[in-house]
């Protein structure tokens, strides 16, 4: 086991929150609002912590948020040269989605039938929408010398379609505030998850930073939203927030800990399968309960 970074250090320089029954305890965990509950034990802290498992769709605005954040950073590592925008012809489709399903897979084909010629290419491929509804391709490219006219040339053999824009990246171009101003309206785009796709080798290798997450033990996965699991386990009690999306859960009983977690392999625990004498018993889960948090200094 780990020695623990300890983010305990300074127990009240982070904000502790107290959970009580008025409304609204979604604003304050701040997460996806299809987030599931990871719950553990931190040996290295002696408390119990629990961290939402984000749904990590295009679908849901919150996640998108955080997956276009980091893509951006990523791209800007990536340093693309060039940006290449690939419309299609909506008078060969019966509608954008069959469009877009007829085509994606022509924007690989358009690249391999390039690299013999041109040299290595990658690139990262975002859907868009017109107004109208129809998708058409932007990818970020970072390659030696294209010219217009082949890439034209081929897409049009590819698909039909007449009109490809193919420019420089400038220095000065941000690809960081293109990928946020465009991906930002990706969650619109309704028939599809797969907005985007990359070449392998397109962004750098990833240096993580260390997990500001103490180390845990027999973690369990529970299916309801931590608001949920909060109401139902921890009401009126006052959490944690820590750095890193985790949270440290107060003391609690000894007998409703032996029930809660003695196995990672064992079943989610309910309020009634608590022993008769547990305090947390008199805590009915309440399906119109609101909970609320007040930040407490
Ligand atoms: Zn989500």
């Amino acid at each position: 086991m780990q020695t623990p970074q300890s983010p305990c250090a300074s127990p009240h320089s982070e904000p502790s929150f107290k959970i009580t029954s008025r409304p609204d305890l979604a604003d304050w965990l701040n997460t996806c609002p299809s987030a599931t509950t990871a719950y553990a034990w931190a040996p290295s802290l002696g408390h119990y912590i629990l961290w939402p498992v984000r749904c990590k769709r295009w679908s849901c605005p919150f996640c998108a948020r955080k997956k276009i954040g980091r893509l951006a950073h990523r791209v800007e590592d990536a340093q693309p040269n060039r940006l290449l925008t690939l419309t299609l012809d909506p008078s060969r489709y019966e509608s954008p989605r069959h469009a877009f399903d007829q085509t994606r897979r022509r924007v690989p084909e358009l690249f391999r039938s390039l690299r013999p010629k041109f040299g290595p290419i990658e690139y990262l491929r975002v859907t868009e929408i017109t107004r109208k509804g129809w998708p058409h391709y932007h990818c970020l490219i970072r390659s030696g010398f294209l010219p217009h006219a082949c890439v034209r040339d081929r897409w049009k053999d590819l698909t039909g379609a007449q009109i490809v824009d193919l420019r420089q990246v400038q220095r000065s171009f941000s690809a960081y505030s293109y990928l946020v101003k465009y991906l930002a309206k990706m969650h619109h785009l309704g028939w599809t998850e797969r907005h985007l796709s990359f070449t392998r080798n397109f962004f750098p290798p990833e240096q993580k930073p260390p997990s500001p997450m103490p180390p845990h033990d027999r973690a369990r996965h529970e299916k309801i939203h931590p608001v949920t699991f909060l109401c139902r386990y921890y009401a009126y009690l006052t959490i944690r927030r820590m750095p890193g999306d985790y949270y440290i859960l107060p003391p609690v009983p000894d007998d409703f800990m032996n029930h809660a977690l003695p196995d990672a392999d064992v079943l989610p625990v309910t309020l009634r399968n608590l022993p008769e004498d547990s305090p947390l018993r008199e805590r009915k889960p309440d399906a119109q309960q609101r909970l609320f948090t007040e930040t407490r200094s």
